[in-house]
């Protein structure tokens, strides 16, 4: 049987999609894909059940956990608008088992999907402040959900700046939409490690485009994923800018099972990352993050 046969076979009832289990997949369709670099796609999903679709709601920065049965789930940050829940979109970076088959999925198949899941990036709180956005290659995703908020209630934020860094020109995701929030006010400065002789862009690391930046340190919020040695560096960039470390923001990564705070495996310190990160500030994760490989 196909993992798309299985999944209708288990979830084909209305009775399914009404339980209230936070362990339960509720089926959704693979309506468009969108290859972004060599090894990255975005998904857009939809429920197929009207119903569920129409519960659906998410917050910034949350992720849900995608299922295909026989292979595996894995935790993926939705990286559309929150304001437009009934699309759900997310970019996926084949990594292993579950990402590649889900880079094998065609439009039209079906997908488990359970969630939203874990903290969101602070967008009331950082409400009236300047915001500074800091990705690395595929952390722009759970930070795009952020961006589209920030776009939709543009009147709410001062000056807002995206620093965006990717291997490669041909690593940078959604370079297509850079111009359109360039329209809304929004400062977007890329950069990539290695150029090619296309690229009349910055070449260098994300966190060395801080030199370019005057933050106010009393009105300044920092949201910022990538890998964590990027992090590392945009937090000493910050600092260093004496903005304070609570209202420096970061999406943590670790292996996430649950996705619901009972099986411990993305425990870190004393977090559940799934319940209480992902986005967590960095005064409250500053004992662990400065231990490698915590
Ligand atoms: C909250 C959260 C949000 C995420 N959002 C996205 C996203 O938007 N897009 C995206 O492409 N990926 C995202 N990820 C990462 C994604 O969950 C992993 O790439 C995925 O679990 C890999 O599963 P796999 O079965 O394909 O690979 P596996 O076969 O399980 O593993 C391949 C390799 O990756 C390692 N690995 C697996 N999961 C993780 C992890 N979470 N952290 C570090 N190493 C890991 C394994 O140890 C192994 O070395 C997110 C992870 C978390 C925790």
């Amino acid at each position: 049987m196909t993992a798309t046969a299985t999944l209708l076979k288990h979830h084909t009832t209305a009775e399914a999609y009404g339980i209230v289990d936070p362990m339960l997949p509720q089926t959704a369709v693979i309506q468009r894909i969108k290859h972004e670099t060599l090894d990255t796609a975005t998904y857009s999903l939809a429920f197929t059940d009207p119903a569920v679709a129409e519960r659906y709601r998410f917050l910034p920065g949350q992720f849900n956990m995608l299922y295909l049965p026989g292979i595996g789930e894995v935790a993926i940050s939705i990286s559309s608008d929150p304001a437009q829940p009934k699309v759900l979109l997310h970019t996926i970076r084949e990594a292993g088992n579950v990402t590649g088959a889900i880079a094998r999925l065609k439009k039209g198949d079906l997908i488990g999907l359970r969630g939203p899941y874990g903290s969101a990036w602070p967008v009331d709180k950082a409400e009236n402040n300047d915001l500074i956005f800091v990705s690395g290659g595929i952390g722009l995703a759970p930070l795009r959900s952020a961006i589209y908020h920030v776009i939709n209630h543009r009147e709410r934020y001062k000056q807002v700046t995206i620093l965006a860094g990717a291997r490669s020109p041909a690593d940078l995701l959604y370079p297509d939409e850079y111009d359109v929030w360039r329209k809304h006010g929004i400062d977007v400065d890329v950069t990539v490690d290695r150029a090619d002789d296309s690229w009349r862009g910055h070449v260098g690391v994300v966190p060395m485009m801080f030199y370019r930046l005057r933050p106010d340190p009393r009105q300044t919020v920092v949201f910022s994923c990538g890998p964590e040695i990027m992090m590392r560096f945009v937090i000493y960039e910050a600092l260093a800018r004496r903005i304070p470390k609570r209202c420096i923001y970061l999406s943590l990564e670790r292996n996430m099972k649950c996705a619901v705070g009972f099986c411990g495996h993305c425990q870190y310190g004393p977090f559940f990352l799934c319940k209480e990160g992902p986005v967590l500030s960095f005064n409250r994760v500053e004992p662990f993050f400065s231990v490698e490989e915590f």
